[in-house]
């Protein structure tokens, strides 16, 4: 489930269960913000347009750390000392500083964030199947417990609008790449002659596999490629569509 909010003429999402931590502060851009970091003629109508989530979330610009995403598993530790950056090579990005806005954006893919309203710290995530099957969220969260001293136990956490299994079909090179993910067989669900993959249930197995509650994971359970238009989805646009954000900081 997500809840939509308006800051001027601009609507948002976010995860309803986890606005009870004041500690974070986060949110789902929605089209028509286009927020990606691509380079391309339209570069600086993205940038503005992630300026003003920030400022719209209560940020500054100048704190915004984005991932430049390249389907792998690659975590980078975001202090607030850096200058605001793109993290090339990168998919995921967390801190225990407050006042540092982590961005990750998608059409189609989830985007988790996690959160330890304990310790504080936050980190998001863009778990594009190449990366879920990776165990891309499992490793952002073993590198909030490593690096971050979070404790599992204490950690909340979202998967975002994505996909869903009623509509991600996937060929049998994905199921195969996926061979390794424990329980792999729950994630492939048949429909009729074709096979879809749940991303939303790998990746939340994945948190708990972690060592993250079940009663402290949400999934938005919104489809980006049939439910609504509020949310950018490749498959169904195709090329040239635009992407949404998550931006999650510390407050
Ligand atoms: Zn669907």
């Amino acid at each position: 489930m997500l809840d939509y909010f308006l800051v001027a003429d601009r609507r948002y999402a976010r995860f309803p269960a986890l606005l009870a931590h004041t500690g974070l502060v986060h949110a789902f851009s929605t089209r028509p913000a286009d927020v990606s970091a691509r380079a391309d003629t339209n570069a600086p109508r993205r940038a503005e347009a992630r300026a003003q989530m920030a400022r719209d979330l209560r940020l500054t610009p100048e704190s915004l750390h984005h991932c430049a995403q390249v389907h792998q598993p690659r975590i980078e530790r975001v202090r607030s000392d850096q200058p605001a950056a793109a993290h090339a090579g990168c998919d995921a990005l967390w801190t225990t500083d407050r006042g540092v806005g982590l961005m990750v954006f998608s059409a189609d893919c989830p985007l988790i964030l996690v959160h330890d309203p304990r310790r504080g710290a936050v980190g998001v995530c863009h778990s594009s199947w190449r990366c879920t099957i990776a165990g891309m969220t499992r490793l952002l969260v073993d590198a909030l417990v490593r690096e971050g001293g979070c404790n599992p136990p204490d950690l909340v956490a979202g998967i975002g609008p994505s996909a869903g299994p009623c509509c991600y079909e996937v060929k049998d090179d994905v199921r195969i790449a996926a061979g390794a993910l424990p329980d792999a067989d729950s994630f492939f669900p048949r429909v009729g002659d074709r096979m879809h993959f749940d991303l939303w249930s790998a990746n939340a197995a994945q948190l708990q596999q972690a060592g993250v509650p079940a009663s402290n994971i949400e999934t938005a359970g919104v489809c980006t490629m049939c439910g609504g238009d509020a949310f950018y989805s490749f498959r169904r646009e195709k090329a040239g569509c635009g992407h949404f954000g998550l931006l999650a900081a510390l407050s």
